[in-house]
C-alpha cells in the first residue's frame, strides 16, 4: 500500500487585524489606540507561519530573535515558552512590539508577504509580552556570578537599559546615569502614551532595575560629572545619550512664539504631562490652527497630539508626495483616520508674527518631484511664482533631530563625526577611547529602538570581553 503524505499547509496569505479604539473615541484621550491581539487571534495568526526551514525573518530582526521558534510556542499555546524565547534575545518585548518598524525589518522579510501579508510578528511579540505581565510570571534569568567589575551607562534609553540587561546578568556591577527625572529616554519623552503607554516602559526599567541594576536620574553626565570623573570609579562605561537635538528648517520667523520643535512640544506632553493641567502643573498651550512640518513619526506623534489637545485643524505639511513618507504606513493611516489634514509637496519658507511676535500665518511653495536624490527617494523641486499663505497660530518643526553634544563637548580623545555623533567600530560598538562604547542614537542620529537596542548587545558582548580579560 502506497504510504500516504503529508498533508500540504494550505497558504493563509491574510493577517488578523488588530483591534483598535474608535477614531472618533481616541481623538478624546490619550489611551493607547492599538489595543493588543486576543489569545485566540494571536494563535490564529501565529497559524499562519510557514515555519520555514531557513526563515527569512531572523534575518532582518537586529537582536536576533528566533521568530518561528517563539511563533511555534504560541500556536502550541505555551505563551510562556514564547515569551521566554524573545527575551533570550530581547529584554524590551513589550516597547519593540509596539513601536519597531516591523514592516521595514522581520516583517519585511518574511516569506508569506511574496504572496500576501506577512505574519504580524511585531502584533505576536506583544500579545507575549503583555501575556507575561497581565499573568505576573516575569521570570528572571539565570544570573552568573559576581565579577567585582564596575560599569557606567550614560542615558537609561533603549541602548542602555539594553546593555543593562545584559551585562548584570553577565555578573558586572551596573550604574545607569540618566538626566531626566524619569527612565526611559526617547520612549518616555518623545514617543506619545497613545502609542506607547507609559507605564509599559516602566515595567521595563523596573524589570532591570530588579535584576540588581542601580539608576541614578537627574545626572546630567559631563555637567553633574563628566566621564572622566566616572572612569576614575568604573571600568567601562557605555554612552547611549541619545539624539536630543533638534533641526530647524532655518528660514525666517522660526524663533517666533508658538514655533516648537518636535522634541520640545512631545516633551511638554509626554514627560511634563502638560494635558493633564492642572493635576501637573506643567500646562501646554492649546492652539486653533496647528501645523506640523515633516513626514515622519515623530510627525505624526506631533500632528496626533495635538488633535488631542483639541486643535480645530491640524496640517502635516510635507515636502514630498505621499509616497515617499518616512513615517510608518499604520501611523499615518492613524493619522489620517483621526482628522490630520496632509500637505503633501509643501515646503514651508517663511513664518510671520503678529505685533507680539507669536506666530500667525506661514508662506509656503509648492513643490513637484524631481530625479531621485542620494536616498533613492525623488527629490523635491520648488515650483517657482507658488507662494500662498495659510494662517497657523502654531508650527511644530518635526524634521529630525541630531545626537545630544554634551558628551562629545566634555570627553577629551572621543572621535566624533561630520554629524556631531560618536564614532564606533560597528562589530563592537567601541569608540577611539579604550574603556567607552557608544551606541543608538548617539551614534547613529534619530533611528529606531530596535536598532539602538541591536547596538546594545553588540556593546554588551565587546564590554563583557574587555572586562574579562583585562588582566
Ligand atoms: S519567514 Fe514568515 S513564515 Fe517563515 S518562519 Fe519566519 S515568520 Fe514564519
Amino acid at each position: 500500500m502506497a504510504e500516504e503524505k503529508p498533508e500540504k499547509k494550505k497558504l493563509d496569505l491574510n493577517r488578523q487585524p488588530m483591534p483598535k479604539q474608535d477614531h472618533w473615541e481616541r481623538i478624546r484621550n490619550f489611551d493607547e489606540v492599538a489595543l493588543g491581539y486576543p489569545t485566540e487571534v494571536a494563535v490564529k495568526e501565529a497559524s499562519r507561519c510557514l515555519q520555514c526551514k531557513k526563515p527569512l525573518c531572523n534575518q532582518g530582526c537586529p537582536v536576533g530573535i528566533d521568530i518561528p521558534g517563539f511563533i511555534r510556542h504560541t500556536v502550541e499555546g505555551d505563551f510562556g515558552s514564547g515569551i521566554r524565547t524573545i527575551k533570550e534575545t530581547n529584554a524590551l518585548p513589550a516597547i519593540c512590539g509596539r513601536v519597531c518598524p516591523q514592516e521595514e525589518q522581520c516583517e519585511k522579510s518574511c516569506i508569506l508577504g511574496k504572496k500576501g501579508a506577512p505574519i504580524a510578528i511585531g502584533r505576536l511579540e506583544r500579545f507575549l509580552a503583555d501575556w507575561e505581565a497581565a499573568h505576573g510570571k516575569i521570570e528572571v534569568p539565570k544570573m552568573s556570578p559576581k565579577t567585582g567589575k564596575k560599569v557606567a551607562i550614560v542615558g537609561a534609553g533603549p541602548a542602555g537599559i539594553t546593555v543593562s540587561n545584559d551585562l548584570i546578568i553577565l555578573g558586572h556591577d551596573v550604574t545607569i546615569f540618566e538626566a531626566l527625572h524619569e527612565c526611559g529616554g526617547v520612549l518616555i519623552y518623545g514617543i506619545p502614551e497613545f502609542r506607547l503607554p507609559k507605564a509599559i516602559v516602566n515595567r521595563e526599567v523596573e524589570y532591570v532595575r530588579s535584576l540588581g541594576v542601580k539608576i541614578h536620574t537627574d545626572y546630567v553626565v559631563g555637567k553633574t560629572r563628566t566621564v572622566d570623573r566616572l572612569l576614575e570609579e568604573f571600568d567601562a562605561l557605555f554612552v547611549g545619550s541619545g539624539a536630543g537635538l533638534p533641526w530647524f528648517m532655518e528660514i525666517p520667523g522660526e524663533n517666533l512664539n508658538g514655533v516648537y520643535s518636535a522634541n520640545e512640544y512631545l516633551t511638554r506632553v509626554n514627560l511634563m504631562k502638560g494635558f493633564r493641567f492642572p493635576e501637573y502643573q506643567t500646562p501646554v498651550k492649546r492652539p486653533c490652527r496647528v501645523a506640523v512640518v515633516g513626514g515622519g513619526n515623530v510627525a505624526m506623534d506631533s500632528a496626533r497630539t495635538a488633535i488631542r489637545l483639541g486643535a480645530d485643524e491640524v496640517h502635516l505639511v510635507y515636502r514630498r508626495s505621499r509616497a515617499e513618507l518616512p513615517a510608518r504606513a499604520e501611523e499615518a493611516e492613524n493619522a489620517e483616520e483621526e482628522g490630520v489634514i496632509f500637505d503633501l509637496l509643501t515646503l514651508p519658507v517663511r513664518l510671520f508674527g503678529d505685533e507680539n511676535g507669536w506666530v500667525r500665518e506661514i508662506e509656503c511653495l509648492k513643490m513637484e518631484l524631481g530625479e531621485a536624490d542620494a536616498s533613492g527617494r525623488r527629490k523635491p523641486v520648488p515650483v517657482e511664482g507658488s507662494n500662498f499663505r495659510v494662517p497657523f497660530d502654531a508650527v511644530v518643526i518635526a524634521i529630525g533631530n541630531s545626537p545630544n553634544p554634551l558628551i562629545p563637548m566634555t570627553t577629551p580623545g572621543l572621535e566624533i563625526s561630520k554629524k556631531g555623533g560618536i564614532v564606533t567600530q560597528p562589530e563592537t560598538a567601541r569608540t577611539s577611547r579604550v574603556n567607552i562604547w557608544a551606541g543608538g542614537d548617539i551614534v547613529r542620529g534619530a533611528a529606531t529602538v530596535i536598532s539602538a537596542m541591536g547596538d546594545g548587545r553588540i556593546a554588551a558582548a565587546s564590554m563583557h570581553k574587555y572586562l574579562m580579560n583585562r588582566e
